[in-house]
């Protein structure tokens, strides 16, 4: 599986990834996936929001115990973030079924649409509108870089954009949800272990902050006269890093736009998305709050996810299957907590990353370890559809 994939969507200059949700990439992966579901003869849906759930049993009768995770990347990402995850549902699947195994309930294999938001700006794109959380309207409204709406995409991939929103009846197919994910950090290398079970996700949100000044030539326009939104922006960057290391928090300003954006111009236009996240809320409010001052920029709050705990006697009936892994929280955003968030039991499982490097053509994950993550999952999954 990892072999039919592996080329879709990479730079081969960069050897990094790009699979914006809903870009020709995307649409081959989304392919991919049903051909998979297809060969093993599981039931595909594709729900109003255009994620993908490939069922063995019908979750109608009775809700299923899912797993699964996106194909999606943010840009010149890495191949393991979200297709590990894909890839580890349908193999624990086969393991399943060379075990001889039949489930007492449905098992779902889900594949979430836009989970990195690198196209629209939105992070869990498919699991907020499936939710509830993020209103079709303001979905429906997002541009990409091109001037695109999320609207005009879907219609130019055959879907209807007024399907958009709430899915109570697709959700309600979903009892459990077990992500496999690669991990993000390293954590699991300072601990020796090929696989851990996640306990919570911090607090996160990104927010735009729009520095608006005067573009003007830079050869003839005297310093004194500039209306230049670039320098507000630079100390705001330098702040950041400073509000951060006070607070305890992690906060970057990893995207930015420059109009005109000429090598003679001084900028009219700087838009800047910064990305905030900690152990506690408390703590990311006030680094937000304390650079919208500071800043003297318009901003606007783009996403925001309270902090999750995931489902302590799932998670433990997990690390307790799998060999007493180990129970660690971690900064980064899955549809899993927005599924947690809604209510359904979920946990995740980390595969070991030995730099710990994500968002990165240097993501990793040892075979040895992609098959640790595959076989706790199958026991996992038995454990969870046995009863
Ligand atoms: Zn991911």
């Amino acid at each position: 599986m990892w072999g039919a994939i592996e080329h879709l969507g990479r730079d081969d200059r960069t050897r990094g990834y790009l699979r914006d949700a809903w870009s020709p990439a995307d649409l081959e992966l989304r392919q991919w996936f049903r051909q998979e579901a297809a060969g093993r003869g599981l039931d595909l849906r594709e729900d109003r929001n255009g994620n993908l759930w490939a069922w063995w049993g019908d979750p109608s009768e009775r809700p299923g115990v899912v797993t699964g995770s996106h194909l999606d990347s943010v840009r010149q990402g890495g191949a393991f973030d979200g297709p590990l995850g894909v890839v580890s549902a349908f193999a624990a699947l086969d393991v399943l079924r060379a075990r001889g195994f039949e489930p007492g309930r449905p098992l779902g294999i889900a594949c979430f649409t836009d989970e990195e938001g690198a196209r629209f700006g939105v992070p869990c794109m498919g699991s907020r509108l499936l939710t509830g959380v993020l209103d079709p309207d303001r979905a429906r409204g997002l541009t990409d870089d091109e001037g695109d709406s999320l609207a005009e995409v879907l219609r130019g991939a055959g879907r209807d954009p007024g399907e958009l929103g709430r899915d109570p009846e697709t959700l309600g197919h979903v009892g459990v949800f077990l992500e496999l994910h690669v991990e993000q950090g390293q954590d699991l290398v300072h601990r020796d272990a090929p696989v851990g079970v996640a306990s919570a996700i911090w607090p996160h949100g990104r927010w735009r902050f729009d520095f608006r000044g005067q573009a003007n030539h830079a050869g003839t326009t005297r310093l004194e006269d500039r209306d230049d939104p670039m320098l507000p922006f630079a100390r705001t960057v330098l702040r950041a890093r400073e509000a951060a290391e006070r607070g305890g928090v992690v906060a970057t300003f990893g995207k930015f736009r420059v109009s005109p954006n000429n090598a003679n111009a001084v900028p009219g236009l700087v838009s800047a998305w910064l990305d905030a996240r900690g152990g506690e809320e408390a703590a990311v409010r006030a680094l937000v709050a304390e650079l919208v001052e500071f800043s003297g920029a318009e901003v606007s709050a783009e996403s925001w996810t309270p902090v999750v705990d995931f489902d302590v006697v799932l998670r433990e009936r997990i690390a307790a299957a799998v060999g007493g892994a180990p129970i660690l929280a971690t900064g980064a955003g899955h549809d899993a907590g927005i599924l947690a968030s809604a209510g359904v039991p979920s946990a995740m499982v980390f595969v070991r990353n030995p730099t710990g490097i994500s968002h990165s053509p240097d993501e990793y994950a040892e075979t040895a370890d992609c098959h640790a993550g595959v076989t706790a999952l199958a026991t996992a999954l038995e454990d969870l559809c046995g009863s």
